[in-house]
């Protein structure tokens, strides 16, 4: 086998990319994980997991994360750093670019490459992003002990950052553009019952207040029943408003996306798509169930798919 050439190649490094990566190494076939620019994916960025089978006191996100790893390299996996950066699909094998400089091709290709965090869209978001806006509060939560802080959007990821983040803040304000929250009851019923946690109902972000050099000092809110504006005083804003899926690198191939960038064959059952050698995993293609445990069910999957793929095509 050339040096750069590989029987798979996984993209991602998240529940589904690394569940792909235990069965496919398991299988022999030697795979090729390139991480993407964060490694571990979404769950690196959260605390506690309560969910996941087979940890009843739950499980930090990116010790769950470092035990995937861990048991794909046992097989024989190797993880390298970096993301793709182009894919030609046009014909086996396919070839990948990464962003390492070096470029790769395989015989069957699997993307999970998950989804990152939505942004707002308003003024001053990027700029002060890393300087009073983040979205993470795991990352970044620490630096606002006894400070007022505020979380913006209304499901499961809004309610878990606020509670994270009321072990460091001396009061969470919720920003939700409605009366009524998304999030699981488990989660409603935590935020409803603790004291620092207050929710800012009806309410949108119009702009972020603030320079280089003060970093954030107010979140400018307009309330969508009245009109009214107002500042809320914080020098934290966590934006958990969902995700968009990373499936960028697959837009120029016969590959139908939703018209929300989503994966969605036609006439393929996922993990199958449209192009013989290639599949999907994950929240790329999920925007229904988007777990750690259906995301790692849909990596076992694609990779059970590719194994016979590939026996099918190779012998
Ligand atoms: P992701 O985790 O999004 O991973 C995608 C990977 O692909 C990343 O490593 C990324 O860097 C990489 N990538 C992107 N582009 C490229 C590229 N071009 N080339 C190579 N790699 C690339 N679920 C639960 O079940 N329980 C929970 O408690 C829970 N808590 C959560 C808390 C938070 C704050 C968030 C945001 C999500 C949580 N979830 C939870 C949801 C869960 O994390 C996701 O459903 C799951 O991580 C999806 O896995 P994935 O592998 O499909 O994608
Ligand atoms: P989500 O469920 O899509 O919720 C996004 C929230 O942000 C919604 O409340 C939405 O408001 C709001 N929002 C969206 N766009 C907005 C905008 N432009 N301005 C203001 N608000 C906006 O996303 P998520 O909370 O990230 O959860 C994603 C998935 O991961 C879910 O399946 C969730 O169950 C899972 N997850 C699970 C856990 C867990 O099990 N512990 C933890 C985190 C995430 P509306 O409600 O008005 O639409």
């Amino acid at each position: 086998m050339q040096a750069n050439h590989r029987n798979v190649i996984i993209l991602g490094s998240g529940p589904a990319g690394l569940t792909a990566a235990i069965y496919t190494a398991r299988a022999n076939l030697r795979p090729l994980l390139i991480e993407g620019l964060e490694f571990g994916g979404q769950l690196y960025t959260t605390t506690d997991v309560e969910n996941f089978p087979g940890f009843p006191e739950g499980i930090m996100g990116p010790e769950l994360i470092d035990r995937m790893r861990a048991q794909a390299e046992r097989f024989g996996a190797e993880l390298q750093r970096g993301e793709a950066t182009e894919l030609d699909l046009s014909k086996a094998p396919f070839k990948v670019t990464s962003s390492s400089g070096e470029s790769f091709t395989c015989e069957a290709l699997i993307v999970a490459t998950g989804a990152s965090p939505k942004q707002l869209g308003v003024p001053n978001e990027l700029e002060l992003r890393g300087r009073g806006v983040s979205t993470c509060a795991t990352c970044d939560g620490a630096f606002y002990r006894e400070q007022e802080v505020a979380v913006v959007g209304g499901g499961d990821t809004a309610l878990e950052e606020a509670l994270f983040l009321t072990r460091f803040a001396s009061k969470v304000y919720v920003i939700h553009r409605r009366d009524e929250l998304r999030a699981s009851k488990i989660l409603r019923d935590r935020g409803f019952a603790n004291d620092k946690i207050e929710f800012v109902w009806f309410s949108e972000v119009k702009e972020f207040i603030g320079d280089d050099k003060t970093g954030l000092t107010a979140v400018r809110l307009i309330d969508n029943r009245s009109g009214e504006e107002r500042d809320l005083e914080v020098p934290g804003c966590f934006i958990a408003i969902g995700h968009d899926p990373n499936s960028e690198v697959l837009r120029k191939w016969p590959i139908r996306l939703d018209d929300q960038g989503y994966v969605a064959p036609e006439g393929h059952h996922i993990p199958f798509t449209e192009i013989d050698g290639v599949f999907v995993a994950g929240d790329l293609h999920d925007h229904h169930y988007r777990q750690a445990i259906t995301a790692a069910g849909n990596g076992c999957k694609a990779a059970i798919d590719a194994e016979r793929y590939l026996e099918a095509t190779q012998g």
